[in-house]
């Protein structure tokens, strides 16, 4: 069952968060409705119940893209913001860059993932242990034209640490180290410390910024 009508909505002011989670839609809001001030936004979730597209690209662009276009596809709706998350880690090439879901096998598990990083990471010194979490956010916007796309990018410096410390945020945030709050890691910041200085936050901005120009 869906909370909203598709029918209902003008799809020249309605922007589809290509979402379930509400706390994303608030945060995108927060930070797109001032530039996009005459548009709703509502997450996928909202509409309908439909299912999550193959995220098979090779870039977190190109999955942000893979999720967004999914949206219009299934709403007929005219534009859609999405994004794609991950940690990267120096030591590991990148790793698990946009694997990081399900970098451990299954897909949003985060104790093993967890567990997977400070094995992986276990022989590494101290000095070697910097790592980042990058968020690109995308916007699609179609029309009879076709269609056009905005892209923001946005990272989150720190390290790895050798033990997990803090009970607040998801995925990694227990073994990230923060440079911008030194000896905290994000799961040691209260939501709202965490929102103003996180990769989607900065990635949002970065897009804001492009949306203004
Ligand atoms: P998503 O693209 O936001 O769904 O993120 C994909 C995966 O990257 C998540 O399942 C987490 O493992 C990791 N990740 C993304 N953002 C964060 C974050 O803010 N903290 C911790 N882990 C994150």
């Amino acid at each position: 069952m869906s909370e909203l009508d598709l029918k209902s909505l003008d799809p020249a002011r309605t922007v589809v968060v290509a979402t379930g989670n509400p706390h994303k839609v608030t945060e995108i809001e927060a930070i797109l409705g001032p530039i996009m001030s005459d548009c709703r936004f509502v997450a996928l979730g909202q509409l309908g119940d439909y299912p999550d597209p193959v995220e098979d690209g090779d870039t977190f662009t190109a999955n942000a893209l893979i999720k967004a276009r999914s949206a219009l596809d299934h709403t007929g709706l005219a534009m859609a913001v999405a994004d794609d998350s991950g940690l990267c880690v120096d030591a590991l090439d990148g790793a698990p860059g946009i694997y990081s879901a399900r970098w451990a096998g299954q897909h949003g598990n985060d104790g093993a993932n967890n567990q997977k990083l400070m094995q992986q990471m276990a022989d590494v010194p101290e000095g070697q242990r910097g790592a980042h979490f990058h968020s690109s956010v995308v916007l699609v916007v179609r029309d009879e034209d076709g269609e056009e796309v905005l892209v923001g990018n946005g990272d989150c410096p720190g390290r790895i640490g050798f033990q997990p410390r803090g009970n607040n945020g998801f995925g990694y945030d227990p073994l990230f180290l923060l440079d911008d709050v030194p000896g905290k890691t994000m799961a040691e910041l209260e939501p709202q410390q965490k929102n103003e200085i996180s990769h989607r936050y900065r990635a949002l901005m970065d897009l804001a910024a492009k949306l203004g120009e």
